[in-house]
C-alpha cells in the first residue's frame, strides 16, 4: 500500500518534527502543496534550515536562501528556540526540482 504520506519519510535519520505541530499544519498548507515542499519531505530538518521551502522563495526568483522571513514566523518563534538560523539542507529547493 502507497499513498503520499507514506513515500514522505525520514531515511535514517531523526523526525525534527516528531511530537511537534509541523509547519505544514501550522499554516494550514494543503497537501497539493506541502507534499512537494522539502521540509516536509526532509523532516530530519527543521523548515528554516532547509533551502529552497516555498515560503522562502520570492517573486524574484531567488532559489530561497533567504531566512530573514523565518525571523517572524510562528513556525521558529514556536519550534525554533531562539537559535541562530543556519541554512543546512541546500538542493533540495522546489524550484530545483521544478527546473524553474
Ligand atoms: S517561513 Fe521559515 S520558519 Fe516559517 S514555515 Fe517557512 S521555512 Fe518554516
Amino acid at each position: 500500500m502507497s499513498s503520499s504520506k507514506q513515500t514522505a519519510r525520514v531515511v535514517g535519520a531523526e523526525d525534527f518534527w516528531r511530537g511537534k505541530t509541523p509547519c505544514w499544519e501550522m499554516c494550514r498548507c494543503p497537501e497539493s502543496i506541502h507534499a512537494a515542499c522539502p521540509a516536509y519531505r526532509h523532516r530530519q530538518y527543521p523548515c528554516w534550515e532547509i533551502e529552497g521551502t516555498y515560503c522562502k522563495w520570492d517573486e524574484w526568483g531567488t532559489l530561497g536562501r533567504d531566512t530573514s522571513v523565518c525571523l517572524i514566523c510562528e513556525v521558529y518563534l514556536r519550534w525554533g528556540e531562539g537559535k541562530l538560523i543556519e541554512l543546512k539542507l541546500r538542493g533540495q529547493g522546489i524550484k530545483l526540482l521544478l527546473n524553474l
